[in-house]
């Protein structure tokens, strides 16, 4: 039987509303959410996801600043625009899109925004609460992973949830989540002894390694929920997940498609956690 599909972009459609919903009320109570969007040179894929980003202010009723900077620019005018931003009342979320330009320490640029800004949940401050289980902004792909599943209903407490990727920004942090929903978790990386026995124990399969169509189906075990977190462009132009879509159809419970799977709850959850720090800021404010 073939698996059934986790439609990220109607699950997205639907969180989306409820985040305007939301907005309309904080707005109407004085605080209009605010994001600020830094993008740092000219890498084309990151002009798109922040226009995607800006779309999405519009849509959901934000307050919206794109801050678009020549590649030249130095860490020092990049780390006074963030400082600037941390005190600036309008702007509840900072967002520097990722990767910056080599003369610049992505470290030291992450550590500089303000954590109750920090909306991409990158901050080390944020992983720590993470972590220890505190009520933080959480990492975006991450949580949207979460949120698939328990809005399609695949049970996780108790569960047995494999992670094939551990890299800080999708597999370490999903891999904690998953825990705080009281899955058994195993991460897997390049170094996993076999990795496709264990994988075929999962009954959630998480991966997220970068590497097109590279887990079949003797990875999976019968009726697993399969969450392709992979975004890979082929040489024909098309995307491609790390996971084999077709050959795994058959065999998984459950199986998000690339694209329209994993990759439109990002965004969403994004403006989910700047909705978020507006309200924890009007509060504390
Ligand atoms: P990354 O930083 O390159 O990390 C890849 C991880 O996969 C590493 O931990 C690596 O292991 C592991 N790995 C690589 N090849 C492997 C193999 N053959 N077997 C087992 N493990 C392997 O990648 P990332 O940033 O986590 O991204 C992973 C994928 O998710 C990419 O396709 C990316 O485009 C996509 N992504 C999508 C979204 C979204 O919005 N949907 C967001 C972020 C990323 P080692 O640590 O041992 O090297």
């Amino acid at each position: 039987m073939s698996a059934q599909l986790i439609e990220g972009k109607k699950i997205s459609d639907a969180i989306r509303i409820e985040i305007r919903e939301e907005a309309a009320k904080l707005t109407a109570a004085g605080i209009v959410p605010g994001l600020a969007v830094v993008l740092v040179g000219e890498d084309p894929a990151s002009k798109v996801y922040v226009g995607s980003k800006e779309k999405a202010c519009q849509q959901l009723g934000f307050y919206s600043e794109v801050h678009r900077l020549h590649a030249e620019t130095s860490q020092e005018d990049l780390l006074a625009l963030i400082g600037k931003l941390n005190r600036q009342d309008t702007i509840h979320g900072i967002l520097v899109q990722l990767p910056l330009p080599k003369h610049i320490d992505e470290k030291a640029v992450i550590d500089a925004i303000s954590v109750d800004k920090d909306v991409d949940g990158f901050h080390p401050v944020s992983v720590g609460n993470l972590v220890i289980g505190d009520d933080s902004l959480l990492p975006c792909t991450p949580a949207g992973v979460i949120e698939l599943l328990k809005r399609t209903g695949v049970e996780i407490s108790g569960k047995h949830a494999v992670v094939i990727g551990r890299s800080n920004i999708v597999g370490k942090p999903v891999s904690m989540l998953l825990l705080r929903e009281h899955a058994t978790v195993t991460i897997c990386h390049s170094r996993t002894a076999d990795m496709e026995a264990i994988a075929r124990t999962a009954d959630i399969l998480v991966v997220a390694i970068g590497r097109p169509k590279a887990i079949g189906k003797s990875f999976v075990k019968p009726g697993a929920a399969v969450i392709d977190v992979g975004i890979n462009r082929l040489p024909d132009g098309k995307l491609a997940g790390d996971v084999d879509f077709d050959d795994v159809l058959d065999t998984a419970g459950y199986i998000t498609p690339v694209p329209g799977g994993v990759g439109p709850m990002t965004i969403t959850m994004l403006m989910l956690n700047t909705l978020k720090a507006a309200k924890r800021q009007a509060h504390s404010g």
